[in-house]
């Protein structure tokens, strides 16, 4: 099992309804279980930054594409957790 750790991240969006959206940041630290993974992952981006998961395209349409959500490695067959990092809300960076 390999953990993958984002973080959510509320940004403003004055164009939506409730005036922000969810952003999810994938760790830097991920490391991802095998060699075919990390290469499908910088061919094909495969993180969803709306969902916080890994997603590989399910469906090719005219319109575009699906993607749906994976929780074990398609390659490696390896299970995916995944994890949510809390950030601190008072940040002292200076
Ligand atoms: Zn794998």
């Amino acid at each position: 099992m390999i953990i993958i750790q984002y973080t959510k991240i509320t940004r403003p969006d004055p164009s939506s309804a409730s005036g922000s959206y969810e952003d999810h940041l994938l760790s830097k630290d991920t490391l991802l279980c095998c060699d075919k993974f990390r290469e499908y992952s910088k061919k094909f981006p495969s993180w969803d930054y709306e969902k916080g998961r890994f997603t590989i395209v399910d469906e090719i349409t005219y319109e575009g594409h699906s993607q749906t959500q994976i929780d074990f490695c398609p390659f490696c067959g390896e299970k995916l957790k995944y994890q949510e990092i809390k950030l601190k809300t008072k940040r002292n960076k200076s």
